[in-house]
Formats: C-alpha cells, sequence, structure tokens
C-alpha cells in the first residue's frame, strides 16, 4: 500500500528517474571500492554536475538547475533507495551552495557556483569543534579583523566532504563576548596557508562518506570571503539548518519505505520451523506497524516539503519532522534487523548496512534532544 504523492510535479519526476538510473549506472558499481577508499572519487563528483544532479536549485545563470526544493528531495530520496552511501551531493548542493546564492555577493557568486554545480570545486562546512556541535553560539574558532584580512585560528572536526573540499564555509566567533551575535560565516579556500586537513575519522558507519577534523592556523583570508554581514553567522545557520533537517527527514521517510520492501521480500523466502519467516504472527504485525509508521513519515514529509516549496516552513516544523522520521526510522530499523536473524548483522545484507549508516541521523543536522527544545519553545 503506497501513499498517492502529490506534492511531485512532472518534471520532478522525470529527475527522479534520471537520478535513479544515474546511482544504479555510477554509483552502485562503486560501492565497495569507496567503503575501501574512505572516500568519492572527484571524477564521479564531475558526472554527476555533467548530468545535472548537483545544485539543482541554483540559478541556471550560474550553472545550476534553477529548480526548487522538490527536485533537491527527489534526487536524495533516489540517492538513499538505492543504499548508495558517500557521495556528500546534497550537503554541496543543498545545504551548502544556498549560503553562496542567498548570501554571496555578486562576485562570490560568479567565483564559486559553476565550478561547484558542474562538480569541479567541493564545498563542505564547519560549524562542529571538537569542545561540541550542539551549542554552535559557543565555538572557539576565531576570525580576528586585520587590515583587510581575517585571521583565522581554530579546529573543527566530524566535517562532511572535509577531505575532498576546495573550500570550506567555516562558521568563526568574530565578536567573542557577544555570544551568538559574535558568529559569522568565512569561506576558507583549502588552498590557504595554514589550513590542514586531519585524519580521516573512522567511523561506526558511511565507510565512503569523507568525515574529517579541518585545523586553521593563523589562516588569513580576504574580508571579501565574509559571508553575509559580519557576527550574523548565528542566524544564517539557524535559517538554513531548517532545509537541512527537512532533507534528513525526507530521506529517513524513503530508506525505511525501502526497507520494508526488502524486509518483506526477505521474511517470505527465509524458512523457519516448517514455514516461512513470514508465517509467524509476530513478522506480520511487526511489518503492520512499520507500515503504518512509513505511511505517518511519508503523509508528513510530503505535507511539509509542501510547506517548503510554499516558503512557510517554520523552524519548529522542520525539527517536528526530523525529529518524528529519525526516531521512527531508527525503532523500524531495529525491528526489522531483528527479523532477518544473524543475517541482519552481516553488512552484505541493506538492512546491515542501513542500521550502522543510519544511526547518525538521530545526531547529526542537530541532536534528537536539540529538536525536542526547539519544537517545546513553540508549545
Ligand atoms: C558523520 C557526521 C557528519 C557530520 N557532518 C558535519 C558537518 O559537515 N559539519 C558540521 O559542522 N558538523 C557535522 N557533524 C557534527 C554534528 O552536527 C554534531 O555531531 C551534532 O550537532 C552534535 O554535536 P556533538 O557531537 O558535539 O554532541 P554534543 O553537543 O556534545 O551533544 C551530545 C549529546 O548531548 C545531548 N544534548 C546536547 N544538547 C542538548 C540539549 N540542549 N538538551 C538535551 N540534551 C542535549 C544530546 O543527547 C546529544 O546527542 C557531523 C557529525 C557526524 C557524526
Amino acid at each position: 500500500m503506497q501513499v498517492i504523492r502529490t506534492v511531485f510535479r512532472e518534471d520532478h519526476e522525470m529527475l527522479r528517474e534520471t537520478a535513479r538510473r544515474f546511482f544504479e549506472r555510477e554509483c552502485m558499481p562503486h560501492q565497495e571500492a569507496w567503503n575501501r577508499a574512505g572516500r568519492v572519487d572527484r571524477d564521479t563528483w564531475r558526472k554527476a554536475g555533467r548530468e545535472g544532479l548537483l545544485c539543482v536549485t541554483v540559478p541556471s545563470e550560474y550553472g545550476g538547475g534553477g529548480g526548487d526544493f522538490g527536485h533537491s528531495a527527489v534526487i536524495l530520496e533516489e540517492l538513499f533507495k538505492a543504499g548508495v552511501s558517500g557521495p556528500g551531493f546534497s550537503l554541496h548542493s543543498d545545504i551548502i551552495a544556498p549560503y553562496i546564492v542567498r548570501l554571496g555577493t555578486e562576485a562570490q557568486k560568479q567565483a564559486w557556483l559553476p565550478a561547484v554545480c558542474a562538480g569541479e570545486a567541493i564545498l563542505a562546512i564547519a560549524m562542529t569543534e571538537p569542545g561540541g556541535g550542539s551549542d554552535l553560539k559557543a565555538i572557539r574558532t576565531t576570525a580576528v579583523r586585520d587590515g583587510n584580512d581575517y585571521i583565522i585560528n581554530g579546529s573543527k572536526t566530524f566535517i562532511s566532504n572535509g577531505l575532498n573540499a576546495d573550500m570550506v564555509i567555516v562558521a568563526c566567533k568574530t565578536d567573542p563576548t557577544a555570544g551568538a551575535r559574535g558568529v559569522s560565516l568565512i569561506m576558507v579556500e583549502a588552498s590557504r596557508e595554514g589550513f590542514r586537513r586531519g585524519r580521516k575519522l573512522e567511523k561506526v558507519g558511511q565507510p565512503a562518506a569523507d568525515t574529517a577534523e579541518l585545523f586553521f592556523d593563523n589562516v588569513r583570508v580576504p574580508v571579501t570571503n565574509l559571508l553575509g554581514e559580519e557576527n550574523k553567522g548565528f542566524s544564517y545557520l539557524m535559517q538554513e539548518l531548517a532545509q537541512e533537517r527537512l532533507l534528513i527527514a525526507a530521506y529517513c521517510a524513503a530508506k525505511t519505505e525501502r526497507l520494508l520492501e526488502q524486509t518483506i521480500q526477505y521474511v517470505k523466502e527465509r524458512r523457519a520451523f516448517g514455514q516461512t519467516v513470514w508465517d509467524f504472527q509476530n513478522t506480520k504485525f511487526k511489518l503492520a506497524d512499520v507500515q503504518a509508521q512509513v505511511v505517518a513519515m511519508r503523509t508528513m514529509v510530503d505535507y511539509y516539503i509542501g510547506e517548503h516549496l510554499r516558503r512557510r516552513l517554520t523552524v519548529q516544523e522542520a525539527a517536528i519532522a526530523k525529529l518524528y522520521t529519525t526516531e521512527t526510522m531508527w525503532k523500524c530499523l531495529d525491528d526489522m534487523v531483528q527479523l532477518h536473524g544473524g543475517y541482519g548483522y552481516m553488512l552484505e545484507y541493506p538492512i546491515a548496512r542501513a542500521f550502522t549508516d543510519m544511526r547518525i541521523a538521530r545526531v547529526a543536522g542537530g541532536a534528537s534532544e536539540v529538536m525536542r527544545e526547539i519544537i517545546a519553545r513553540s508549545l
């Protein structure tokens, strides 16, 4: 039983088909090699750029697709449904490039967006520090004004696309006495002297996603690298994080739906005690629960995608979407692992890979507890 989706137009569905074929052809065959290498090769980024799968919402005059959030959502859903993990395309295209589109000067847009849309230049965003990620106003990396430059000192951790990135948007303190009102976003090219990448971090899941520590040791950048206005970085982050959270919700719903299909197939084939695992009433009840939750997730996500397309999604609603889908996905996933028995623990099975890859959804982009704080503020 599928929910009939009315939020997407025909052009969204056409892009979905292109994305599905691309992930099948250009990504799935390389997954194991990427897992071993711990990163996705640059050639795949360029191919994605050529297929029009990067930066679909960036205006076409800068080389983007000139589309809307619906285009971003269908690509990400297909990535997760294909079981592909590693390419940080959505982070690059739907989370970081929008900062440049929204806040960048014409010169900054011209300098970066064409290469970013083509997959020639890869983006990262560095907010989290070893000392903490949830409390963003407490970051300690500083950017001190020196003539026409900023001098940046500090370190960041858990940075996705950190190894591949050509440019990093760095959240810095430009006024360390002002808390949330002292944060600025500064673009740092990876070629700058004093910028150093640390080790590739060994994660529980998503082995092909490059996640790294970054160090800034007296990195000098011109003030023209400031994004938007000085000391307004915290509010920029809060606004853009809503879209990131809705994207996480969208892929959690899509992934759970796909895992349910795979689990039904598995239990209908697997036999125990002279019958299939499906024949146990417990299995049917568990999967009926998953189905009900898939419908609830799908309905909620599509409603909020519609609201976002109408530019009405609030920070609280994005937090509701992320909290509900990530927590529900995780509960469903655990039940489906259980129905696979020992095979649910073997990485060659999609359910086991999902078990390691998806756990982070309850933390990254803001932990569930932080989502509850945000929601509670509006009660
Ligand atoms: C794979 C991966 C990729 C990531 N990519 C990026 C990236 O590209 N860029 C980036 O900047 N960051 C990135 N992060 C960082 C991520 O956003 C942070 O891990 C997350 O925000 C939580 O911060 P923290 O890990 O410092 O946990 P902490 O802030 O130390 O929080 C630990 C726990 O404390 C609890 N807690 C925290 N605050 C509250 C509260 N207010 N109320 C109740 N309980 C609370 C929660 O249970 C939380 O999980 C990534 C992380 C991972 C693991």
